[in-house]
């Protein structure tokens, strides 16, 4: 097995991850030519459906910093984790870690660029391997990279595991032995065990009872300070972005529709789509007889609208919104958004 070779110095300025217009469709693309869509053709079939559930999206992120990525479901914010994290490849577009393109990389810092971006994920019931012990969970993947001595192996997990909160005594039991925090900082363990430098949390702490997602956040935060981990923060709860995250992405619809430093965006949203995500935080201190949600359905990426995705939904939707997609533009220091009633700054 190809050992990971040690992540190459870059200028301090530079991105640890860098995700450069990617785009990730599913289905057929249109212009594919191989046997099975010829052949389609020539029988006369119907071209399959495809979904552009990210597209042209671009994203940075510094060491130690945390954005966060938030959107309604369908948005594509977890296609484009996935993405970040190396589970799914982009259609279009390049991912750069450290300055360098994957596709360029020998298989060694291929490897090492990899094990540097790690997920946790939503549910730790179903990310873990229920016939194997939390020890090999834990230990499996640097065993298998040569990050640790077999004779090693033991201190060397039940230094992750405390790490993530766990006591390591436990180590020898089984998934299903654990409450689903317990789970949740196994799989933690299991993602610092190959020494990451950035964590692309989906939802990480969306299934867990309150009290527990405060212990998680709170780890999280630790681990940024102990290890100087930066992490991409996808979630649909805006008060756990707020509280943890340097910026803020917004997603609609494949595309990133308002991009800021979180401070900014949640002081000053500027899209009207944020705008309306913001109004529905409950304010404990605000007794509001109506929540005003936000209208209508998210369109079906298979079929978007034309112009800005967000046109049907939105308030002050004008003629030129219909034909027009907006493009990313800057209206103050950091902070981006695409709608036609913001002309750059
Ligand atoms: Fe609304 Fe038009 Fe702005 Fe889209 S571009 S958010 S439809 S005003």
């Amino acid at each position: 097995m190809t050992k990971p070779a040690s992540l190459w110095p870059a200028p301090p300025d530079t991105a640890l991850l860098e995700l450069e217009q990617v785009s990730r469709q599913f289905g057929v693309a249109p212009g594919a030519t191989g046997f099975g869509q010829r052949m389609a053709r020539w029988l006369g079939q119907p071209r399959p459906p495809v979904t552009r559930a990210v597209d042209g999206v671009s994203l940075a992120v510094r060491p130690g910093e945390v954005v966060g990525l938030v959107g309604e479901s369908g948005s594509g914010k977890s296609t484009l984790g996935r993405m970040a994290a190396g589970l799914l490849a982009p259609t279009r577009g390049e991912v750069r870690v450290r300055g360098r393109a994957l596709d360029t990389l020998p298989p060694a810092e291929r490897l090492a660029a990899r094990l540097a971006v790690q997920m946790v994920f939503q549910d730790p019931n179903s990310s873990l391997n229920p016939r194997l012990r939390v020890s090999r969970i834990v230990g499996e993947a640097p065993l298998a990279h040569g990050l640790c001595e077999p004779s090693a192996l033991d201190d060397y997990v039940c230094a992750q595991l405390q790490r993530a909160g766990l006591d390591p005594a436990l180590r020898h039991r089984y998934p299903h032995q654990f409450s689903g925090g317990q789970r949740q900082r196994i799989g933690i363990a299991r993602a610092l065990a190959v020494a990451p430098a950035l964590l692309v949390c989906d939802e990480a702490v969306a299934a867990l009872d309150v009290s527990i997602q405060a212990q998680i956040l709170n780890l999280f935060q630790d681990l940024r300070e102990q290890l100087g981990l930066a992490y991409v923060f996808i979630s649909h709860d805006l008060g756990v972005i707020r509280h943890l995250c340097d910026r803020v992405l917004v997603m609609y619809l494949g595309r990133v529709i308002e991009s800021a430093p979180a401070t900014e965006l949640f002081t000053r949203p500027a899209h009207p789509y944020t705008q309306a995500l913001l109004a529905e935080i409950p304010d404990i201190t605000q007794r509001r007889s109506r929540f005003s949600a936000l209208s209508g359905e998210v369109p079906s990426a298979l079929n978007p609208p034309t112009g800005c995705h967000f046109h049907p939904r939105c308030p002050q939707a004008m003629a030129r919104c219909r034909q027009e997609a907006p493009s990313l533009r800057g209206i103050a220091i950091q902070h981006q958004v695409a709608c036609h009633l913001h002309p750059s700054s």
